[in-house]
């Protein structure tokens, strides 16, 4: 009966899970992942366990060649075995300002189409995936939920400061309003911070720009680049995005689809849940754009006039610029 379990640790396996034995610094660690993982996702279960940046990571693994250097590959495409050891170098990022320098610059967003869209949130796969990430990954709560309020989930890089220009003071980078807007907009959300960095740079930004601490709004959660999944699309290949099924399965009593909004200046990561997403146009040049940014404060306006529904994915956020307008319209003549 157990005749064939020996096949079960081959390259066949996709779907099934595979236990790797990553040798770094000396110890041993266990990884879970799963054939239709990419090395990506691979590099980032390491990181959970050693705390090395994934583009600080090489693998090591007889006859593979170089084929672990490349994030889009696949686990089924590569002959891996239980039975063997893999070997990690590399080295935990104190510099945590190298490791804001490093971050390759994603200014190609591009358009899924609609049909595909739905097509790669529907994948069993993908769902599969986030499954699994639900089962992962722990949510630390810095605030308590609060009962009765919505949820704004918010990027950083480019929507809320802009990572690529240099100065100073962080302040002076930061998307002008703020602090204004996570005030206001708090009465009515709890507001999560989901970056696709790491969770030290997260906490370093933030705290940096004051939002940590601020007396006018708590900030329920900060998530990482940990708590993305990878997923493929037929025309784009293999990507990240933030799947929200994550947090409304560990807070099915608080958060849903039906009340959360998520701002991100990248398209994409929307895929798992495009009806919940608002492209925010990216907050860059900042020395340029600041005295003329007026984003948040639109933004404010639509949110708390959308706070009143009682289902916000029936609303199509891409029009969001003139929902804001009617409804300031509509009060005026009220
Ligand atoms: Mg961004």
């Amino acid at each position: 009966m157990a005749a064939a379990s020996s096949s079960l640790s081959t390259s066949t396996v996709t779907e099934e899970e595979l236990t790797l034995i990553v040798k770094w610094s000396g110890k041993e660690y266990t990884v879970r992942v799963c054939g239709d993982d990419s090395v990506g996702e691979l590099k980032r279960r390491i990181c959970e366990l050693t705390n090395v940046l994934p583009k600080r990571q090489k693998l090591l693994y007889p006859k593979i060649g170089n084929k672990l250097a490349d994030d889009s590959v696949l686990l089924s495409q590569l002959p891996l075995k239980s039975s063997l050891k893999m070997t990690m170098i590399g080295t935990v990022e104190d510099d945590l300002i190298l490791d804001q320098e490093d971050s390759p610059e994603v200014v190609d967003d591009f358009e899924l189409g609609q049909d595909e869209a739905v097509d790669i949130k529907d994948k069993e796969v993908n769902k599969q995936k986030l499954r699994r990430r639900i089962d992962q990954y722990k949510i630390e709560l810095r605030n308590p939920c609060r009962e009765g309020k919505k949820l704004l989930v918010l990027d950083i890089d480019y929507t809320l400061f802009d990572h690529r220009s240099t100065a100073e003071n962080p302040l002076e980078l930061m998307r002008p309003y703020l602090h204004e807007f996570l005030t206001a907009v708090y009465a009515e959300y709890d507001i999560i911070i989901w970056s696709a960095t790491s969770m030290k740079w997260v906490e370093l930004k933030m705290g940096q720009l004051g939002v940590l601490n601020n007396p006018n709004y708590k900030i329920t959660a900060l998530l990482d680049h940990l708590a993305m999944i990878t997923v493929q699309s037929d025309s784009r290949g293999i990507f990240d995005c933030k799947p929200l099924g994550l947090i409304w399965a560990l807070f099915p009593q608080f958060y849903n689809p039906g009340n959360t909004i998520m701002f991100d200046d990248l398209r994409r990561n929307f895929v798992m849940n495009p009806q919940n997403g608002l492209t925010i146009k990216p907050f860059r040049k900042a020395h340029a754009n600041r005295d003329s940014d007026q984003e948040l404060v639109k933004l404010t306006q639509y949110l708390l006039a959308i706070a009143e529904l009682d289902d916000l994915s029936t609303l199509n956020h891409a029009n969001w610029e003139f929902f804001a307008e009617d409804n300031t319209k509509r009060r005026r003549h009220a």
